[in-house]
């Protein structure tokens, strides 16, 4: 029977993203009774947009590229959310993203919605030149389906503040003359120099190491001294482990797509992004043992952080994890099977709908800069947005308690019961 998701029936192992996302929606939506008519509207998003467009490549070839924008939900805002590049990139993966956005924002309590973006293909195989023409016409191919107070992006796996001032700037020339500056907002994730805020490049990390410090003053457990590993070392996972070194806490082990490497004396973050940085990847690092993707997931530590993609955390791996929490810096690296056989060990789970929201509160900020023709010093931005992930966690953990709901689920319902309210307040038009 539909459930009126759209996405296909699978149970627990090859659940698509979108499945794991719908299956987080109905299993929140029964916990909180949430309207019937809400809930229909929520397991689909509002607008998908296909595009298929040709780029010349530097030889003088012609490549036709398939890039989506998926938007959500924009009753408490303007779309918001990243753009990715990456050659696994589908439909039902975007729709997820998307939704994740749409819950992330609420549970943020920050005035957006939902959306997501991306193009398939494999950014590692294309040239400066050709990433540059390749963003340009993805952005004129979208036209005013995006806009500083419709659909704001941002980065994602695969693109960075580079990508962005190139989004920006093709924006940019199809705007009237004096009209160019008021749409720089356009996009979040952009270089400082070019109308970016201080500390969005590293906000995601420090956003989940904000939370991580919240979950460590609840727990009564000293981070100095304790132990993490981290899947996935680009911008979420390189930043979340420089910071959280800085705590006194040591990284043993680490994965990316070419490799994993383990160090019992601890691997230096700074170092080990200098040379993914150089390298593109953790293999070939110095400083560690070279394991294998099942001894990493068993490394003991206490903490571990997946900053990766979807659907690592499942019923192959989570029985191997000896760690005591687990803070989703990646969108839906735990799927369904994965997160019952983690409750089942009793490790926490901090889900990334909280724990990686940081990113998003600082694209916030620097939307809010842009319109204010404003510049915030780095402590200002930290400062926020301390304050504004300490009150999301504390807000998730009192609803988990208060309603004997796991986090996930309670970052759900209160994010539903906020979505929710606006509905009832506004009714659906006509
Ligand atoms: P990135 O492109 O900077 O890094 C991605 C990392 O994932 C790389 O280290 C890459 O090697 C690794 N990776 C890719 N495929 C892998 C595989 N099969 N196994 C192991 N590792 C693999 O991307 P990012 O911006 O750091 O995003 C990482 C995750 O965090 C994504 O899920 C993204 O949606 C999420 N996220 C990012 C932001 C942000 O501000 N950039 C904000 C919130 C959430």
């Amino acid at each position: 029977m539909s459930d009126g998701s759209g996405a296909k029936k699978g149970k627990g192992k090859g659940m698509n993203a979108y499945e794991v996302a719908v299956a987080q929606l109905n299993r929140a939506a029964d916990a909180m009774h949430l309207d019937e008519q809400v809930h229909t509207i929520l397991l689909q998003p509002k607008n998908e947009l296909i595009v298929n467009f040709p780029v010349k490549m530097d030889d003088g070839s012609y490549k036709l590229l398939k890039g989506y924008r998926i938007q959500h939900n924009n009753i408490m805002g303007p779309y918001k959310g990243g753009i990715r590049f990456h050659h696994d990139v589908h439909l039902d993966e975007v729709k997820a993203l998307a939704a994740w956005m749409t819950w992330k924002c609420a549970v943020m309590e920050i005035p957006f919605g939902g959306a997501k973006g991306g193009i398939k293909f494999n950014p590692r195989e294309h040239s400066p030149a050709e990433l540059e023409r390749i963003t340009r016409r993805f952005t004129h191919a979208l036209g005013n389906n995006i806009g500083p107070d419709h659909d704001i992006p941002a980065p994602d796996v695969g693109t960075n503040g580079q990508t962005m001032v190139w989004l920006m700037d093709t924006y940019m020339n199809f705007v009237p003359q004096d009209r160019k500056n008021a749409v720089r907002g356009v996009v979040t994730g952009k270089t400082l120099t070019s109308g970016g805020s201080q500390g969005r490049e590293k906000a995601t990390g420090q956003g989940l190491v904000y939370v991580v410090q919240e979950w460590a003053k609840e727990n009564h457990f000293p981070l100095d001294g304790c132990t993490f590993i981290v899947q996935g070392f680009g911008n979420v996972g390189s930043f979340a482990a420089r910071i959280l070194s800085r705590l006194g806490a040591s990284m043993i082990a680490v994965q990316d797509h070419t490799g994993a490497l383990r160090s019992n004396e601890g691997l230096h973050p700074g170092r080990l992004a200098e040379h993914v940085r150089q390298t593109g990847g953790v293999a070939g690092y110095a400083g560690g043992e070279v394991i294998t993707r099942e001894e990493f997931f068993s490394t003991e530590c206490d903490l571990f952080i997946p900053a990766a993609l979807e659907n690592q955390i499942t019923a192959e791996t989570a029985p191997l994890l000896k760690c005591r929490a687990v803070f989703e810096g990646a969108n839906g690296p735990t799927d369904i099977e994965g997160e019952a056989i983690l409750a089942s060990k009793g490790i926490d789970v901090v889900p990334d709908i909280l724990a990686n929201a940081g990113g998003v509160t600082v694209s916030y900020f620097e939307w809010l800069q842009n319109r204010r023709a404003e510049s915030w010093t780095l402590d200002e931005v930290d400062e926020r947005l301390h304050r504004m992930m300490v009150h999301a966690y504390n807000t998730v953990r009192r609803v988990a308690r208060d309603r004997k709901l796991d986090n996930r689920t309670a970052a759900y319902v209160h994010a539903l019961e906020r979505i929710q309210q606006v509905y009832k307040e506004r009714g659906i038009f006509p």
